[in-house]
């Protein structure tokens, strides 16, 4: 058998085709573009390059670009003041405070300081409670990125067997949530498993998400399994995932690659929440955004 390998890349461009749509229409009845504010602080190479990619792509759907740099020696009282102007701007409709911070930052203090009505990376301590409550909210990109696939892929979520690999508030743990929420059975598996691979078979879909490169080998499989790899490692040989894709392909029913799989639609997620962030101020509230489901 050899996987069905899931196009990130092109369901992700479907995704800014139709927020494209939903910019314009916003733009002609309110008069201004929707905004988006990106905060980078200091000069991480991974996150001035994640940074150039959401600027580029929103400002391809038509998001005013409401972008701030600032030095790495900055103080979080100074972070703290940008981001509360940014919370004041009425023509900005979504705030993303890139992650990881320099040293020295506390990153929790400044994410709280934006409201959930525009948190568009769905990470503040409200956001959270938000989703665990199984309240409208915006929800965090990736994990939403991901369940995005699976309906794309057609992929059925009710009462299947779902373990995910990697416990962080970024990634694993929201997204146990969101497939609890459409009825999976759900397993969290992290660096303290034991017997990773017993735990790993079970899953009808296996969601991976680690930072360890090529992790997930045939043997943590159940054959006709979806796995979708989180994970984005660079190395001398370019980006790497944590599942060995050429050798899960022959066990798994569908994969996503690394690149082309999750990573387009983390970014194109980013960008629906702006626009929904947006048309919820338009509608005067949060709405009804995302109804649980299980
Ligand atoms: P993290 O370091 O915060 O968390 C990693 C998790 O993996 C932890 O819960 C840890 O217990 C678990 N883990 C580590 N080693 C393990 C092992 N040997 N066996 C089982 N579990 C193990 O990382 P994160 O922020 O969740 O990111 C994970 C990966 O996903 C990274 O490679 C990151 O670059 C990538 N990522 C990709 C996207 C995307 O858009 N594709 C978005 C976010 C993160």
């Amino acid at each position: 058998m050899t996987a069905r390998t899931i196009d990130g890349a092109a369901i992700a461009r479907s995704t800014r085709a139709s927020v494209t749509e939903r910019v314009t229409r916003f733009h002609a009845a309110v008069g201004r573009a929707p905004g988006l504010a990106t905060v980078l602080v200091g000069e991480d190479p991974a996150s001035q390059v994640y940074v150039a990619s959401k600027r580029r792509l929103a400002t391809a759907c038509g998001f005013a670009d409401h972008h701030r740099l600032l030095p790495s020696d900055v103080s979080q009282a100074e972070v703290a003041r940008v981001i509360e102007d940014l919370v004041a701007d009425d023509r900005v409709d979504g705030i993303l405070l890139q992650l990881p911070l320099p040293v020295g930052l506390e990153a929790a203090p400044l994410l709280d300081l934006i409201p959930a009505s525009k948190d568009v990376d769905g990470l503040t301590t409200v956001s959270a409670g938000l989703l665990a409550r199984r309240l409208p909210g915006l929800r965090p990109c990736t994990p939403a990125g991901i369940m995005r696939l699976l309906d794309e892929t057609g992929v059925p979520l009710v009462g299947v067997r779902a373990v995910v690999v990697g416990a962080s508030e970024l990634v694993g743990r929201p997204m146990a949530q969101l497939l609890l929420e459409r009825g999976a059975t759900v397993t969290i598996a992290h660096a303290l498993t034991r017997d990773l691979p017993a735990v790993t078979r079970e899953a009808d879909v296996l969601v991976v998400a680690t930072g360890v490169p090529g992790l997930i080998t045939p043997g943590h499989v159940r054959p006709g399994a979806v796995v979708m790899d989180v994970g984005i490692t660079r190395t001398d040989d370019g980006l790497r995932g944590d599942v060995a894709f050429d050798a899960v392909s022959k066990t798994a029913g569908a994969i996503t690659p690394v690149p082309g799989g999750v990573g387009p639609m983390t970014i194109a997620m980013l960008l629906e929440n702006t626009i929904t962030a947006a048309e919820m101020v338009m509608a005067g509230s949060m709405g009804d955004l995302t109804p649980g489901r299980a």
